[in-house]
Protein backbone atom coordinates (compact mmCIF):
# COMPACT_ATOMS: atom_id res chain seq x y z
CA UNK A 1 0.00 0.00 0.00
CA UNK A 2 1.28 3.53 -1.07
CA UNK A 3 0.39 6.56 1.08
CA UNK A 4 1.12 10.03 -0.70
CA UNK A 5 0.49 12.57 1.65
CA UNK A 6 -0.41 16.23 0.63
CA UNK A 7 2.06 18.68 0.23
CA UNK A 8 2.25 20.53 3.40
CA UNK A 9 0.16 17.84 5.45
CA UNK A 10 0.91 17.85 8.80
CA UNK A 11 3.40 16.25 11.09
CA UNK A 12 -0.20 15.01 13.26
CA UNK A 13 -1.96 13.81 9.95
CA UNK A 14 1.30 11.91 8.81
CA UNK A 15 1.36 10.06 12.10
CA UNK A 16 -2.31 9.35 12.43
CA UNK A 17 -2.02 7.62 8.91
CA UNK A 18 1.26 5.78 9.98
CA UNK A 19 -0.32 5.02 13.29
CA UNK A 20 -3.68 3.35 11.45
CA UNK A 21 -1.55 1.21 9.19
CA UNK A 22 0.56 0.04 12.24
CA UNK A 23 -3.14 -0.97 14.07
CA UNK A 24 -3.69 -2.65 10.46
CA UNK A 25 -0.74 -4.81 10.82
CA UNK A 26 1.12 -3.11 8.46
CA UNK A 27 5.49 -2.21 8.82
CA UNK A 28 5.49 1.26 7.35
CA UNK A 29 8.36 2.53 5.56
CA UNK A 30 8.42 6.54 5.60
CA UNK A 31 10.02 8.40 2.69
CA UNK A 32 9.98 11.96 3.06
CA UNK A 33 10.53 14.13 0.24
CA UNK A 34 11.29 17.73 -1.04
CA UNK A 35 7.10 18.17 -1.74
CA UNK A 36 5.46 15.15 -0.22
CA UNK A 37 5.72 12.29 2.33
CA UNK A 38 5.01 8.79 0.82
CA UNK A 39 4.20 6.09 3.26
CA UNK A 40 4.99 2.32 1.95
CA UNK A 41 2.84 0.06 4.27
CA UNK A 42 3.89 -3.85 4.16
CA UNK A 43 1.01 -6.08 5.05
CA UNK A 44 -2.18 -7.74 4.22
CA UNK A 45 -3.37 -4.65 1.86
CA UNK A 46 -6.02 -6.87 -0.03
CA UNK A 47 -7.81 -6.42 3.26
CA UNK A 48 -7.86 -2.74 3.52
CA UNK A 49 -9.38 -0.22 0.75
CA UNK A 50 -7.29 2.42 -0.36
CA UNK A 51 -10.74 4.75 -0.10
CA UNK A 52 -10.32 4.03 3.98
CA UNK A 53 -6.92 6.20 3.82
CA UNK A 54 -7.68 8.63 0.89
CA UNK A 55 -10.22 10.08 3.28
CA UNK A 56 -8.28 10.90 5.93
CA UNK A 57 -7.15 14.44 6.38
CA UNK A 58 -3.77 15.51 4.71
CA UNK A 59 -3.96 12.24 2.91
CA UNK A 60 -3.37 13.13 -1.43
CA UNK A 61 -3.94 9.60 -2.50
CA UNK A 62 -3.79 6.27 -1.73
CA UNK A 63 -2.71 2.84 -3.73
CA UNK A 64 -2.51 -0.74 -3.36
CA UNK A 65 0.90 -1.93 -4.69
CA UNK A 66 0.86 -5.52 -3.95
CA UNK A 67 -1.47 -7.31 -6.31
CA UNK A 68 -4.65 -9.63 -5.31
CA UNK A 69 -2.06 -12.64 -7.18
CA UNK A 70 0.71 -13.26 -5.63
CA UNK A 71 2.29 -16.44 -7.53
CA UNK A 72 1.32 -15.36 -10.81
CA UNK A 73 2.91 -11.75 -10.54
CA UNK A 74 6.49 -11.47 -11.78
CA UNK A 75 7.78 -10.78 -8.54
CA UNK A 76 6.78 -14.01 -7.68
CA UNK A 77 9.75 -15.32 -10.07
CA UNK A 78 11.61 -12.25 -11.98
CA UNK A 79 12.77 -15.29 -14.65
CA UNK A 80 10.10 -16.10 -17.04
CA UNK A 81 8.66 -19.50 -16.19
CA UNK A 82 9.25 -22.10 -18.76
CA UNK A 83 6.65 -24.54 -19.43
CA UNK A 84 7.62 -27.96 -20.75
CA UNK A 85 5.90 -30.90 -22.13
CA UNK A 86 8.53 -33.45 -23.46
CA UNK A 87 11.03 -31.69 -25.44
CA UNK A 88 8.66 -28.35 -26.14
CA UNK A 89 9.29 -25.62 -24.00
CA UNK A 90 6.66 -22.64 -23.66
CA UNK A 91 8.44 -19.50 -23.04
CA UNK A 92 12.03 -20.21 -23.75
CA UNK A 93 13.73 -18.46 -27.18
CA UNK A 94 11.58 -20.82 -29.20
CA UNK A 95 8.02 -19.53 -30.36
CA UNK A 96 5.69 -22.78 -30.09
CA UNK A 97 2.92 -23.43 -32.53
CA UNK A 98 0.12 -24.99 -31.74
CA UNK A 99 -1.91 -26.23 -34.52
CA UNK A 100 -4.72 -28.80 -36.01
CA UNK A 101 -8.62 -28.60 -36.16
CA UNK A 102 -11.18 -26.89 -33.87
CA UNK A 103 -12.61 -30.34 -33.06
CA UNK A 104 -11.80 -33.88 -33.76
CA UNK A 105 -13.67 -35.27 -36.50
CA UNK A 106 -13.02 -38.42 -37.55
CA UNK A 107 -9.62 -40.68 -37.63
CA UNK A 108 -8.98 -39.88 -41.25
CA UNK A 109 -9.38 -35.61 -41.04
CA UNK A 110 -7.00 -35.73 -37.49
CA UNK A 111 -4.25 -37.82 -38.72
CA UNK A 112 -4.29 -36.12 -42.10
CA UNK A 113 -4.63 -32.53 -40.34
CA UNK A 114 -1.44 -34.17 -37.74
CA UNK A 115 0.40 -34.62 -40.79
CA UNK A 116 0.34 -31.29 -42.57
CA UNK A 117 0.41 -29.35 -39.46
CA UNK A 118 4.21 -31.35 -38.70
CA UNK A 119 5.16 -30.62 -41.45
CA UNK A 120 5.13 -27.21 -41.60
CA UNK A 121 6.62 -27.22 -38.17
CA UNK A 122 3.92 -27.11 -35.81
CA UNK A 123 5.31 -28.68 -32.58
CA UNK A 124 1.94 -29.69 -30.83
CA UNK A 125 -1.40 -30.74 -32.23
CA UNK A 126 -4.68 -29.13 -30.96
CA UNK A 127 -8.23 -30.58 -31.15
CA UNK A 128 -11.24 -30.63 -29.09
CA UNK A 129 -12.51 -33.71 -28.11
CA UNK A 130 -15.23 -32.23 -25.59
CA UNK A 131 -16.27 -28.97 -27.23
CA UNK A 132 -18.00 -25.78 -25.45
CA UNK A 133 -20.81 -24.97 -28.56
CA UNK A 134 -22.79 -22.13 -28.05
CA UNK A 135 -25.66 -23.99 -29.40
CA UNK A 136 -26.92 -27.69 -27.55
CA UNK A 137 -27.52 -28.71 -31.18
CA UNK A 138 -24.39 -27.88 -32.66
CA UNK A 139 -21.42 -30.98 -33.07
CA UNK A 140 -20.51 -31.56 -28.99
CA UNK A 141 -17.30 -33.47 -29.97
CA UNK A 142 -16.62 -37.29 -29.68
CA UNK A 143 -15.66 -37.59 -26.47
CA UNK A 144 -12.70 -40.23 -25.62
CA UNK A 145 -13.03 -41.37 -29.05
CA UNK A 146 -11.80 -38.18 -30.30
CA UNK A 147 -9.11 -38.05 -27.78
CA UNK A 148 -7.99 -41.45 -28.75
CA UNK A 149 -7.66 -40.67 -32.54
CA UNK A 150 -6.26 -37.32 -31.34
CA UNK A 151 -3.38 -39.31 -29.33
CA UNK A 152 -2.69 -41.70 -32.59
CA UNK A 153 -2.49 -38.65 -34.88
CA UNK A 154 0.20 -37.24 -33.02
CA UNK A 155 2.60 -39.64 -31.68
CA UNK A 156 2.43 -40.85 -35.68
CA UNK A 157 4.11 -37.32 -36.10
CA UNK A 158 6.07 -36.83 -33.09
CA UNK A 159 3.61 -33.92 -31.80
CA UNK A 160 1.99 -33.42 -28.27
CA UNK A 161 -1.29 -32.96 -27.55
CA UNK A 162 -3.40 -29.78 -26.43
CA UNK A 163 -6.86 -30.67 -25.97
CA UNK A 164 -10.11 -28.81 -23.97
CA UNK A 165 -11.20 -29.62 -20.29
CA UNK A 166 -14.66 -28.66 -19.84
CA UNK A 167 -15.66 -30.05 -16.48
CA UNK A 168 -13.68 -31.31 -13.30
CA UNK A 169 -15.24 -34.50 -13.97
CA UNK A 170 -13.11 -34.94 -17.34
CA UNK A 171 -9.92 -34.38 -15.77
CA UNK A 172 -8.79 -38.08 -15.50
CA UNK A 173 -9.71 -38.57 -18.96
CA UNK A 174 -8.17 -35.86 -20.38
CA UNK A 175 -5.02 -36.20 -18.73
CA UNK A 176 -4.45 -39.67 -19.68
CA UNK A 177 -4.26 -38.99 -23.93
CA UNK A 178 -3.69 -34.62 -23.53
CA UNK A 179 -0.25 -33.51 -22.49
CA UNK A 180 -1.71 -30.43 -22.25
CA UNK A 181 -4.66 -29.18 -20.75
CA UNK A 182 -7.04 -26.85 -22.08
CA UNK A 183 -9.28 -24.67 -19.96
CA UNK A 184 -11.10 -22.74 -22.56
CA UNK A 185 -12.44 -19.19 -22.37
CA UNK A 186 -16.06 -20.11 -21.25
CA UNK A 187 -14.64 -21.67 -18.41
CA UNK A 188 -11.60 -18.96 -17.05
CA UNK A 189 -13.93 -18.60 -13.80
CA UNK A 190 -15.36 -22.20 -13.44
CA UNK A 191 -12.91 -22.24 -10.23
CA UNK A 192 -14.10 -25.71 -9.52
CA UNK A 193 -12.53 -26.89 -12.62
CA UNK A 194 -9.49 -24.23 -11.84
CA UNK A 195 -9.04 -26.31 -8.62
CA UNK A 196 -9.09 -29.08 -10.22
CA UNK A 197 -6.42 -28.26 -12.72
CA UNK A 198 -4.19 -26.91 -9.98
CA UNK A 199 -3.89 -30.79 -8.58
CA UNK A 200 -3.38 -32.03 -12.23
CA UNK A 201 0.26 -32.92 -12.66
CA UNK A 202 0.40 -31.48 -16.13
CA UNK A 203 0.92 -28.08 -18.24
CA UNK A 204 -2.81 -26.08 -18.32
CA UNK A 205 -3.50 -24.00 -21.22
CA UNK A 206 -5.58 -21.32 -19.98
CA UNK A 207 -7.82 -18.84 -22.55
CA UNK A 208 -8.81 -15.60 -21.30
CA UNK A 209 -12.84 -15.38 -21.08
CA UNK A 210 -14.69 -13.49 -23.68
CA UNK A 211 -15.46 -10.67 -21.09
CA UNK A 212 -12.46 -10.95 -18.79
CA UNK A 213 -9.88 -8.59 -17.45
CA UNK A 214 -6.14 -9.23 -17.75
CA UNK A 215 -6.25 -9.63 -13.67
CA UNK A 216 -8.47 -11.44 -13.79
CA UNK A 217 -7.18 -14.06 -15.90
CA UNK A 218 -4.03 -13.66 -13.85
CA UNK A 219 -6.04 -14.42 -10.63
CA UNK A 220 -7.84 -17.66 -12.31
CA UNK A 221 -4.02 -18.51 -12.92
CA UNK A 222 -3.51 -17.78 -9.51
CA UNK A 223 -6.56 -20.92 -8.45
CA UNK A 224 -4.48 -23.52 -10.57
CA UNK A 225 -0.73 -22.08 -9.34
CA UNK A 226 -1.95 -22.01 -5.82
CA UNK A 227 -3.12 -25.29 -6.01
CA UNK A 228 0.40 -26.64 -6.91
CA UNK A 229 0.67 -26.61 -10.30
CA UNK A 230 3.03 -24.25 -11.70
CA UNK A 231 2.65 -24.90 -15.17
CA UNK A 232 0.42 -22.60 -16.79
CA UNK A 233 0.32 -20.95 -20.03
CA UNK A 234 -1.99 -18.25 -20.46
CA UNK A 235 -3.96 -17.35 -24.10
CA UNK A 236 -5.25 -14.25 -25.65
CA UNK A 237 -7.67 -15.47 -27.94
CA UNK A 238 -9.90 -12.19 -28.06
CA UNK A 239 -12.48 -10.60 -26.10
CA UNK A 240 -16.20 -8.85 -26.87
CA UNK A 241 -16.17 -5.34 -27.55
CA UNK A 242 -18.47 -3.40 -29.81
CA UNK A 243 -16.85 -4.30 -33.15
CA UNK A 244 -18.92 -6.87 -34.60
CA UNK A 245 -17.00 -6.96 -37.95
CA UNK A 246 -14.79 -9.71 -36.31
CA UNK A 247 -15.84 -12.48 -34.29
CA UNK A 248 -13.80 -11.15 -31.10
CA UNK A 249 -11.53 -8.42 -30.90
CA UNK A 250 -7.86 -9.76 -30.33
CA UNK A 251 -6.32 -7.76 -27.73
CA UNK A 252 -2.81 -7.89 -28.64
CA UNK A 253 -1.84 -5.33 -26.12
CA UNK A 254 -2.44 -8.28 -23.35
CA UNK A 255 1.10 -9.73 -24.45
CA UNK A 256 3.12 -6.99 -23.38
CA UNK A 257 0.54 -5.96 -20.45
CA UNK A 258 0.75 -9.92 -19.15
CA UNK A 259 4.76 -9.83 -19.94
CA UNK A 260 5.05 -7.26 -17.35
CA UNK A 261 3.14 -8.35 -14.32
CA UNK A 262 3.06 -12.03 -14.52
CA UNK A 263 6.53 -14.49 -15.22
CA UNK A 264 4.10 -16.84 -16.90
CA UNK A 265 4.07 -18.11 -20.46
CA UNK A 266 1.11 -16.41 -23.03
CA UNK A 267 0.59 -17.45 -26.51
CA UNK A 268 -2.22 -15.96 -28.78
CA UNK A 269 -4.88 -17.80 -30.80
CA UNK A 270 -5.44 -15.67 -33.57
CA UNK A 271 -7.99 -17.94 -34.94
CA UNK A 272 -11.19 -16.96 -32.04
CA UNK A 273 -9.42 -13.93 -32.36
CA UNK A 274 -10.55 -12.55 -35.19
CA UNK A 275 -13.00 -15.70 -36.25
CA UNK A 276 -12.23 -15.10 -39.85
CA UNK A 277 -9.39 -17.17 -41.67
CA UNK A 278 -7.77 -14.30 -44.16
CA UNK A 279 -7.67 -11.93 -40.75
CA UNK A 280 -5.35 -14.99 -38.94
CA UNK A 281 -1.69 -14.59 -40.75
CA UNK A 282 -1.35 -10.31 -39.95
CA UNK A 283 -2.43 -10.77 -36.22
CA UNK A 284 0.02 -13.96 -35.71
CA UNK A 285 2.33 -11.63 -37.35
CA UNK A 286 1.64 -9.28 -34.80
CA UNK A 287 1.40 -11.38 -32.12
CA UNK A 288 4.97 -12.62 -32.48
CA UNK A 289 6.09 -8.98 -32.91
CA UNK A 290 4.23 -8.18 -29.64
CA UNK A 291 5.93 -10.94 -27.83
CA UNK A 292 3.71 -14.11 -27.76
CA UNK A 293 5.55 -17.36 -26.61
CA UNK A 294 3.35 -19.58 -29.03
CA UNK A 295 0.20 -19.63 -31.07
CA UNK A 296 -2.76 -21.54 -30.82
CA UNK A 297 -4.48 -21.52 -34.36
CA UNK A 298 -7.24 -23.54 -36.60
CA UNK A 299 -5.95 -25.31 -39.33
CA UNK A 300 -8.26 -28.25 -41.02
CA UNK A 301 -7.22 -30.70 -44.02
CA UNK A 302 -10.58 -29.07 -45.59
CA UNK A 303 -12.23 -25.84 -43.94
CA UNK A 304 -15.32 -25.98 -45.60
CA UNK A 305 -16.31 -28.94 -44.70
CA UNK A 306 -15.21 -28.32 -40.64
CA UNK A 307 -18.07 -29.51 -38.40
CA UNK A 308 -16.85 -25.99 -36.10
CA UNK A 309 -15.19 -23.21 -36.88
CA UNK A 310 -14.33 -23.50 -40.71
CA UNK A 311 -14.72 -19.92 -41.36
CA UNK A 312 -11.21 -19.30 -39.10
CA UNK A 313 -9.74 -22.74 -39.79
CA UNK A 314 -6.54 -21.83 -42.44
CA UNK A 315 -6.17 -24.70 -45.34
CA UNK A 316 -2.53 -26.42 -44.91
CA UNK A 317 -1.17 -24.27 -47.41
CA UNK A 318 -2.33 -21.30 -46.01
CA UNK A 319 -0.71 -22.33 -42.46
CA UNK A 320 2.80 -23.28 -44.25
CA UNK A 321 2.75 -19.84 -45.61
CA UNK A 322 1.96 -18.08 -42.10
CA UNK A 323 5.02 -20.93 -40.77
CA UNK A 324 7.49 -19.30 -43.52
CA UNK A 325 6.77 -16.07 -42.47
CA UNK A 326 6.43 -16.50 -38.78
CA UNK A 327 10.46 -18.02 -39.83
CA UNK A 328 10.91 -14.42 -41.04
CA UNK A 329 9.59 -12.43 -37.78
CA UNK A 330 10.68 -14.31 -34.94
CA UNK A 331 14.39 -13.54 -35.45
CA UNK A 332 13.74 -9.75 -35.47
CA UNK A 333 12.27 -9.87 -31.74
CA UNK A 334 14.99 -12.26 -30.81
CA UNK A 335 13.30 -15.32 -31.11
CA UNK A 336 13.08 -18.54 -32.98
CA UNK A 337 10.27 -20.49 -34.55
C1 LIG B 1 -11.14 -23.70 -28.92
O1 LIG B 1 -9.92 -23.49 -28.74
O2 LIG B 1 -11.59 -24.48 -29.78
C2 LIG B 1 -12.12 -22.91 -28.15
C3 LIG B 1 -13.35 -23.38 -27.95
O3 LIG B 1 -11.64 -21.73 -27.77
P1 LIG B 1 -12.24 -20.63 -26.78
O4 LIG B 1 -12.42 -21.31 -25.47
O5 LIG B 1 -11.15 -19.60 -26.77
O6 LIG B 1 -13.51 -20.13 -27.39
MN1 LIG C 1 -12.64 -23.46 -32.27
Amino acid sequence: MLVVMEQGATERQIQAVIDRLVSLRFTVHRSTGVVHTVLGGVGPAEQLDPADLEVMDGVKECRRIMSLYKLAARPFRPDNTIVRSGNVEIGGDRVVVMAGPCSVENRDQILRGAEQVARAGAQVIRGGAFKPRTSPYSFQGLGEEGLRMLREAADANGLRVVSEVMDPSQMELVSAYADILQIGARNMQNYNLLREAGRARKPVLLKRGIAATIEELLLSAEYILSGGNYEVILCERGIRTFESYTRNTMDISAIPVVKKLSHLPIIADPSHGTGRRDKVLPMARAAVAAGADGLLVEVHPDPDRALSDGAQSLHPEQFEELMRQLRIIAPAVGRIL
